[in-house]
């Protein structure tokens, strides 16, 4: 092969967005073989009739020893996945254990996933000028008027070619038409009409146009009102201009008849504008500017930093600090947090900040939404992406740094379906193949993130004092007990709690109250025969809420009707025990009828718009209690909350699992720190019936360091993480005797191959849920230099009991790193 010959392959392998166990190789047709690189999008036949998009992982001129079908096209010019992403996406599926189809699912917006069952839906809505279009736009777009909805194939038969990605990519970006999943979401793009330099010109062929405009003032000032308006932006929306101008369409229009402006209509972006100039930070404190240049020191001989700062201390305000400095450096930001700390608070301190150059990414956003923002980090017109753990997947040009706000939080992780990543740890991944700083911030660092640190495998930075040197929320316990054996219980609220929450009021100070359970009642049990109601799908008591009348699974949304008589025994003398926000809720409307009172958890945040309304509404003050669920105590800072009470310890301090002692820390030294956030120390009430349990003692002391003391040796006896990395295997099936053997088989092909510890196969707490039986088998390897090595035996027995057909109706599900 000469110096200067071009490399030249034939065939490509594919990633196919299906849980298929390998890659497939097709066959490049002689036009595309020059075009066609890894990242690329190209559409291929799967099987007899289907279609869908693929992303090309891997070019090469090895024929394989067996027929391959040709793709069919190239879905676009550009490749949409980089090297990077194709690279992290192979190592994200070799470390969850599951495929890189499932990771690309993941990793792809929907919207980028075009395959033969998308349908094409005309959007009545439109009302753009058909006369702008091009003539296979006007063709298509008249075909789909007369039909209202056509799907792939039918596309590709009036146009009488294969590809028309591109096509319908102009016709979708238009708000001409929108594919069927989000008229399910009874959406509409809304469209506008914009305002562009022609194409070829620039704006120095504008400036020329002014001696073309001397005889019409009205025009010329239109102009440099577009000239004023265009220096940071490519396009403005035509009101805008109208508006700023100070002029009238047909004065716009003129302009445009001359060639000197461009009109064009698109839909208008979703994802919303900042309009305000951007301000500045105010100075960094004494505290802050000196963990800013331990920041910068640690940097220089670590990548990746734990920032351990009180709640309040300023650990925001230093990650802003850093991220200026990296997008000064032309490098690109990730700002990862567990999905329900992206608050609208969080998101309009960065954007008062850097404005336009935020980007937000959670699944809340539609499709589209999707889409757009995917090609704003691509083409680098995001500079910050504020982001829910998907945020991984978008495809950073230069990623400089990554933040990982809450890293301790447990929803950081997908649970389901594959792959079960850990946002955290993925990110730390993507850094370290990126070559970006990372930052892990928390009040309540994971004790293996803490472990790392004192370690030296992470730098430690920390933070001990909020600003404005405001103390830390003052801790106290009432022992429930006592109250109980009084008799003196007012519902769930001891006689202590409920003259702090008077006190408050009267001082017209807010008050959060904290239950970790929603609903009304754990359960309603017969007081004749004892029968407790369970769901008839799942392993588990039904909770009953009262407002609705009715029992529900928590697992699986089972619902049915309270009866007045026991199903079993025909008494009727029934009782509900345990409790729920929805109990305490009314508890409170019955203690303090003058009180205004919400409540905020699953039940009550339903619409989309409810749990950022009922937060404004918080925030001006028009609610005195807000009672909740976890979901208040995250991402949230309220100026005027002096008191915060835990209605029930204990629930938290009996979580199954290896980590109850460390999240009942977290989550009560997370809850209690919402209280007295300014100007004056706030109080934190946490009512228990175990005061002398020692998780609790250390949350009062705010002693982070002796949980992790009592936690990393229990560890270490225990051969949990951080001395052990652990793979769950779960296993499922509507059949209890087969999963069962399943289990045991699974078990006898683990035990001779792997060189670790196996527990099981076991029931999980709870045995059932959806009618589907589960067992479960933990592998424990505290050698983490065979953790590779042993994913391949598990991935392998696994795929030869799938092979086998016995085990048809089992579900087996891989859960790294639990
Ligand atoms: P954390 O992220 O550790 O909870 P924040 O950065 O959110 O801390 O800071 C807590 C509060 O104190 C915020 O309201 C923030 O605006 C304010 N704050 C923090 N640092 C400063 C500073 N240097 N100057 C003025 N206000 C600050
Ligand atoms: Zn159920």
């Amino acid at each position: 092969m000469g110096l200067f010959a071009k490399p030249s392959y034939t065939y490509v392998e594919v990633i196919l967005p299906l849980a298929l166990a390998q890659e497939y190789t097709y066959v490049l047709p002689a036009e595309l073989r020059d075009l066609v690189q890894p990242g690329h999008r190209v559409i291929v036949q799967f099987g007899k009739s289907k279609y869908y998009s693929a992303i090309v992982s891997r070019v090469h001129e090895k024929k394989p020893p067996f027929e391959v079908k040709a793709i069919e096209t190239l879905a676009d010019e550009e490749p949409v996945v980089s090297a990077l992403q194709l690279e992290f996406w192979r190592w994200m599926a070799a470390y969850y254990c599951c495929t890189t189809g499932e990771v690309m699912q993941a990793a792809l917006p929907a919207g980028l996933k075009i395959s033969s069952e998308t349908k094409i839906v005309f959007n009545e809505a439109y009302e753009g000028d058909f006369e702008l279009l091009s003539e296979d736009e006007f063709l298509l777009t008249g075909a789909l008027r007369n039909r209202s909805e056509m799907y792939l194939p039918q596309v590709q038969e009036l146009m009488g070619r294969k590809n028309v990605y591109p096509l319908l990519r102009r016709i979708f970006g238009l708000g001409i038409a929108v594919s069927a999943e989000e008229v399910a979401d009874t959406y509409k793009p809304k469209t506008e009409v914009y305002v562009r330099i022609p194409a070829g010109k620039s704006s120095h062929d504008l400036e020329a146009a002014f001696e073309q405009l001397a005889r019409a003032p009205k025009q010329a000032e239109l102009l440099l009102t577009f000239l004023k308006l265009i220096k940071n932006r490519n396009y403005v929306s035509r009101s805008e201009l109208l508006r700023e101008a100070g002029t009238e369409v047909q004065v716009f229009s003129k302009v445009v008849e001359k060639g000197i402006l461009e009109e064009f209509r698109a839909v208008v972006s979703r994802l919303g504008r900042f309009h305000n100039e951007p301000t500045t930070m105010p100075p960094l404190n004494d505290a802050q500017s000196k963990a800013w240049e331990e920041i910068q020191k640690g940097f220089e001989t670590h990548q990746t930093l734990l920032l351990h700062g009180v709640t309040g201390s300023g650990k925001t305000r230093l990650y802003m600090e850093q991220i200026s400095h990296t997008i000064a450096e032309g490098k690109q930001v990730l700002f990862l947090l567990p999905e329900i700390a992206l608050t609208a608070q969080i998101i309009n301190r960065l954007r008062t900040v850097f404005g336009d150059q935020v980007g937000i990414y959670h699944s809340r956003f539609n499709k589209n939404e999707r889409v757009e923002i995917w090609h704003k980090v691509m083409n680098g017109d995001y500079r910050i992406v504020v982001g829910a753990r998907s945020a991984v997947f978008l495809p950073f040009k230069e990623l400089g740094l990554c933040i990982i706000d809450e890293e301790h939080d447990p929803s950081l992780k997908q649970q389901d379906p594959a792959p079960r990543y850990n946002g955290r740890d993925a990110c730390l991944m993507l850094a370290q193949m990126a070559g970006a700083r990372c930052i892990l911030g928390s009040a309540t660092p994971q004790v293996e993130s803490y472990f790392n640190a004192l370690k030296g495998k992470f730098k430690l930075i920390t933070l001990t004092e909020r600003h404005g040197s405001i103390p830390l929320p003052k801790m106290e316990v009432v022992n429930l007990k006592k109250f109980r054996k009084q008799g003196s219980m007012q519902g769930l609220i001891s006689p202590p709690l409920l003259s702090a929450i008077e006190a408050a009021m009267e001082r017209k100070e807010q008050i959060i109250l904290f239950h970790n359970r929603r609903g009304f009642a754990r359960y309603q049990s017969c007081e004749t025969c004892n029968e407790v109601y369970f769901c008839p799908h799942c392993e588990v008591s039904l909770t009953y809420h009262k407002r609705t009348d009715l029992l529900i699974c928590h697992y699986c949304n089972y619902k049915e009707k309270r009866q007045a008589q026991c199903k079993r025994c025909g008494g009727t003398s029934l009782e509900i025990a345990g409790s729920g926000t929805e109990q305490l809720e009314e508890n409170m409307k019955t203690q303090l009828p003058s009180a205004r009172i919400a409540r905020m958890d699953l039940d009550t945040m339903r619409g989309k718009h409810a749990m950022g309304n009922l937060i404004s509404e918080f925030e001006n003050r028009e609610i005195d209690i807000l009672t909740g669920t976890q979901m208040l105590s995250k991402g949230l800072d309220f100026d005027h909350v002096s008191l915060v009470g835990v209605v029930l310890a204990d629930q938290l301090l009996f979580y199954p699992g290896f980590r109850a002692a460390e999240r009942a820390f977290q989550v009560l030294t997370q809850v209690a720190g919402r209280a007295g956030r300014k100007e004056k120390q706030g109080r934190a009430i946490i009512q228990t019936f175990d005061p002398e349990n020692p998780v609790i003692r250390q949350v009062v002391a705010q002693n982070y360091a002796g949980m992790y003391r009592d936690e990393i040796a229990l560890r270490e006896q225990f051969v949990y993480p951080p001395f052990a990395r652990m793979i769950e295997i779960n296993l499922k099936s509507f059949d209890e005797r087969l999963v069962e053997k399943a289990a045991d088989k699974l078990l006898t092909l683990l035990l001779p191959q792997l060189s670790g510890i196996l527990l099981g196969p076991s029931e999980p707490v709870v045995s059932r849920i959806r009618n589907q039986y589960l067992r479960e088998i933990l592998l424990k390897f505290q050698d983490h230099r065979l953790l590779p090595l042993q994913k391949k035996i598990v991935m392998e027995c696994i795929n030869e009991m799938k092979a086998d057909k016995i085990w048809r109706r089992i579900e087996f599900v891989i859960n790294v790193d639990p």
